[in-house]
Formats: structure tokens, sequence, C-alpha cells
């Protein structure tokens, strides 16, 4: 599929699986090992490697891993985590799943990261987590809240669902730090369907989420089943049901040897993008960081001047969409969803960086397969639209 032709469709995201992927999922399901198995521990080794990580589990989704998290964090009521307000719903979900209370950090105003310079304020003797989000696979500045962390005795865990190749000052996000947890979302930089990944360095964490993982029992079902294997087993805590199948892993063993080149094209499409729309006077594009960094471009997002375009954000996608494009929208502020108004009592004006931002933000299309034919089709259309 190309998507050079008008009429056809363009999604603003779509997978990349290769024949091999697919013939491997074949091969697994033949295999009549199709859960949790070895499929599943060669893909987290492969991980562990390409991220420079001590240790990683394979889990359903980058949600789960979330969550799983928070309960590690054994939070007492009235406990606190920080995070920010532009992202993903499960980032705040989990904090309030698992008994938290969720404190916002507005985006710094140039940046769609939260503003590290402001976490210290927001630190109380209650907080027990910083919970950074990679916004769109550009890195945090980590230095500085790693050092708060490490003056309040606070866990950090990064929610790197946007940064699967990211690097922060040389470093790969997931080869240092406390914990990072990676989305293998179909919309996300590789995918296994769903599914999700946590890479960590602390080995009672490790033992804690394995238990997590698979109904608090001490052995998963591969270790009981397969032939050298004991089909007895303890129940160690009462735990969920996280795991990842090998018919994930399958496709996500193939995923992890392109991932370098899929966000090589990532980045040369951003590049394309950003040397056009550099020119209009419609868009904000969002800031680089200033330190040293590789983004891993999972997003592309441009900020919609509703004055200069003559319509709003939402009015722009309708008409990209009339038009056969696709957009995404990430993110709505997450602090003015009806359950965080009415529970923790956020309203418009708290958080003004993330609320402008998430009023005029939108993603264009942006995958490895998306040919320059394809996105200069894009552009033409956001012309059209705009009038240009
Ligand atoms: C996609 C995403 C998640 C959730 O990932 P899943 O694998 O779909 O559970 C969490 N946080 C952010 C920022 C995301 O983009």
């Amino acid at each position: 599929m190309d998507f050079n032709n008008e009429t056809e469709f363009l999604p603003f995201s779509r997978p990349s699986i290769s024949r091999a992927a697919m013939d491997e999922v074949v091969s697994c399901l033949e295999s009549g090992w199709i859960t949790t198995g070895p499929r599943v521990k060669k893909f987290e080794a492969a991980l562990a490697d390409y991220l420079g990580a001590p240790h990683v589990l394979a889990v359903s989704s980058a949600t789960a891993g979330l969550h799983m998290m928070m309960l590690a964090l054994d939070l007492k009521p009235g406990d606190e985590v920080i995070t920010t307000p532009l992202t993903f719903a499960a980032t705040l979900n989990v904090i309030v799943i698992a008994g938290g209370k969720p404190v916002l950090v507005d985006t710094a105003p140039d940046s769609l990261n939260i503003d590290a310079q402001k976490i210290a304020r927001a630190i109380t003797p209650r907080t027990r987590a910083i919970m950074p989000v990679h916004f769109a696979g550009a890195p945090v500045d980590l230095d500085p809240i790693y050092a708060l962390a490490q003056k309040h005795n606070l866990r950090v865990i990064e929610d790197a669902a946007h940064a699967i190749g990211t690097e922060y000052k040389g470093k790969r996000i997931g080869s240092f730090g406390d914990v990072q947890i990676f989305s293998f979302h179909p919309n996300k930089n590789i995918t296994t369907g769903e599914g999700g990944a946590i890479a960590l360095r602390d080995t009672k964490l490790v033992e804690r989420l394995s238990l997590l993982r698979f109904h608090g029992m001490d052995r998963e079902a591969w270790d009981r089943f397969g032939k050298k294997g004991n089909q007895n087993y303890e129940i160690i805590y009462p735990g969920y049901k996280y795991n990842m199948m090998d018919i994930q892993a399958a496709i996500g063993l193939h995923q992890l040897p392109q991932l370098d080149a899929f966000n090589a094209r990532r980045a040369e499409l951003a590049n394309r993008y950003t040397a056009e729309l550099s020119k209009w006077d419609q868009f904000i594009l969002p800031a680089q960081p200033a330190y040293p960094h590789k983004h891993a471009w999972h997003l592309y997002n441009p900020l919609l001047q509703t004055e200069k375009a003559g319509m709003d954000r939402d009015t722009f996608m309708s008409r990209l969409k009339e038009n056969n494009i696709g957009t995404g929208l990430h993110y709505r502020a997450a602090h003015l969803f009806p359950y965080y108004r009415e529970n923790f009592g956020f309203k418009p004006g708290d958080f003004p960086n993330a609320e402008k931002v998430a009023d005029s933000i939108l993603s264009l299309p942006l995958f490895p397969t998306l040919t320059d034919e394809a996105q200069d089709r894009v552009i033409r259309v956001m012309k059209k639209v705009l009038g240009r």
C-alpha cells in the first residue's frame, strides 16, 4: 500500500509487519506452545540487549506494566505520584487504581514534556514517585529529575511508551535510571499487537513484578509443563494475568531488529515535515530539547494557530479527514476529563501550557512505510484546507 491515490484513506499510523514475523507467528501456532514460553524469553533477552537493561519483563500492555509498578509502590491513601497532564489517560488512571493521588506538573512552555524545573515545588511528604513521559519520543530532562528523586528518596517510573530507541545525553532510554515502561501497541514504534515491557535494575522489584504478572505464582506455566518442569507451584501473592503470549513475542522478535531502521525513516519524514511547515505561519512546531538527544519520533505534532488558520484544531482535523487524510489527537489534557475534575478538583487554567497545547495539537501521518510521495499528498491537502 503506497497511499498515493487520493481516494484512498491515508491513516495517521500503520504497523509494518514483515513476512518473517508472519511466518514466525505461524511457526509459533504450529509449535503447540502459544502462550508465555520460549519466544517470550527470547524476546525479553533481545530487548534487554537492545536497551542495555539488566532485566526486562514482557507484559500484556504498557498499561499493565504501569499498573503493576504502581501496585509495587504499596501506596497508602493520600500518597502522591507526580506526572504530566499531557499524556495518555493510562498514565493517570493507574495511579488512581493503585490508590494514589495524581499530582500534576505543567509542561514546559516550549516543550511537550513535563517542566523538570517545576517538579521540586510539587514534592510533599506524601510524594512516592515521579512518572515523567517522554512525549513523542523526545527525552525528558532526566538529570534534574533523578537528582530530586535521590534527594527525596522517590522512585522514578519513566513512561517510555513513545521512547523505544530514544537517547538522552548519549544513553539509551532503558539503559540507566530506575524503571522504564515501553508499549508495543500497534501505533507505537514497534508492535506485538498489544504488549509492553518493563526495563529495571532492582532485583527485588523484578521478583515482585514477576509475581504480580502471573497470579502470584512462583513458577510460570512454561516452567511447570515443559519437559524439565515441575508441575507444583505456590501462590506467594494474589497476582494478575499480565503475561505476554509467545504469539505476540513472535512478532516482536522480528520487529526489534527493524526498530533502528523504522526510527531512521520516522526521523527523515519528521525532517521533511519540518522543512515544509516551518515556512508556514499556521503552525508552531514543538521545540526540540537543547541537551544532546536522539528522538524516536513516535509522533509528529504541530500546534495549529487558530487565528492564522481561520479554524480550530478539531475543524482542521475534520477537513483533513474529509480529504482522506487521517490524523491523531495526542493528547487532550488529562486533568480536564470528568473523572479527574470531579474527584481531584482539577479545572481549566490549572496547567495553562498543557491546556494550550491540548487545544491546538494534532498528530500528522507518520509511519515507516509512508513514502515521500504520500507525505507530499498530506502536505498538499493541508495547503488546500488552509487555503495556502
Ligand atoms: C500507548 C501509551 C500507553 C499505554 O500503552 P498500552 O500498551 O496501550 O497499554 C501509556 N502511556 C503513553 C504515553 C502511551 O502513549
